[in-house]
């Protein structure tokens, strides 16, 4: 969704399998569901520190400073976006929001008290706005996978990047969500990762035909295996038996360098 603010934390009232249902959908059409029937009397925006650059998973705080609140809760995200420096053409659900004949976007109708949205302004740091085509060294096999994997996806070639592996990787395959038959430039064995459990069927039906792949199982999966198996081409379970108490240690010093990495991006 590139940008979770006040229409995304509705979401946050439905049951788990509610929230489960509505990524594997059209999740900027079922947010707009939400959002026509829950409509608070007023949201407070939380901006003093929000979260930019490669969130959900591994993120930074910047320091924006304000506070936005209101009644309309597209008014609300689109000032947030402003503020931000975020086209709302770069965030699905807005789209989403007009058809279903939600709140206001238009910064002239838009009445703001307090600072304006120039003194405020503070652009974020927004590496995922090309999605997968910031990958073109990696093929992408997505069919209805939801955002939880395709988010992990994208942070797992950022984090491929910043162990120096992206390109002795590059040319795997990555399938996401429910792929159908198997696409004939699909790679198979150590060349195809499965990424999460909708992959399953998938597997199964490359296993009846005599093929194989590397399946990281979970919805989603947790990271940071699929970039560990990319990495090793191993199974996770084989990873965990090779490292055993080094696992810990590990992951450590790869957070530690994907926060140099980080900081470096944000430099250039
Ligand atoms: S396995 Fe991935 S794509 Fe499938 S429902 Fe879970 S998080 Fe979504």
């Amino acid at each position: 969704m590139v940008f979770s603010c006040a229409l995304k934390n509705i979401k946050g009232v439905v049951q788990d399998i509610v929230h489960y249902v509505m990524h594997t959908t059209d999740l900027a059409a079922a947010m707009m569901d939400l959002g026509s029937v829950i409509q608070p009397d007023f949201t407070i925006v939380d901006m003093i520190k929000p979260m930019e650059g490669y969130g959900p998973h591994s993120g930074t705080a910047a320091d924006v400073g304000c506070i936005v609140a209101g009644k309309d809760m597209v008014a609300i995200d689109a000032t947030a976006c402003r503020i931000v420096g975020l086209s709302l053409e770069d965030v699905p659900y807005f789209d989403a929001a007009l058809e279903k004949g939600l709140g206001v976007f238009d910064e002239k109708l838009i009445e703001i008290r307090g600072n304006s949205i120039k003194e405020v302004a503070k652009k974020l740091f927004l590496p995922y706005l090309d999605g997968f085509d910031a990958f073109p060294e990696y093929t992408f096999h997505v069919d209805r996978g939801c955002s939880s994997c395709q988010g992990l996806a994208a942070f797992t070639m950022s984090k491929l990047k910043s162990l120096n592996e992206y390109t002795k990787n590059a040319g795997m395959h990555i399938a996401i969500g429910k792929v159908r038959g198997i696409p004939e430039n699909i790679k198979e064995g150590n060349e195809l990762l499965l990424f999460g459990d909708c992959t399953k069927s998938l597997k199964k039906r490359l296993e009846k035909e005599g093929r194989t792949a590397l399946y990281c199982e979970g919805c989603p999966p947790a990271e940071p295996f699929p970039a560990w198996m990319m990495i090793q081409r191993m199974t996770a379970e084989e990873i965990v038996l090779s490292e055993g108490e080094a696992l810990r240690s590990r992951m450590e010093e790869e957070d530690k360098l994907f926060g140099q990495w980080v900081a470096e991006q944000q430099k250039s």
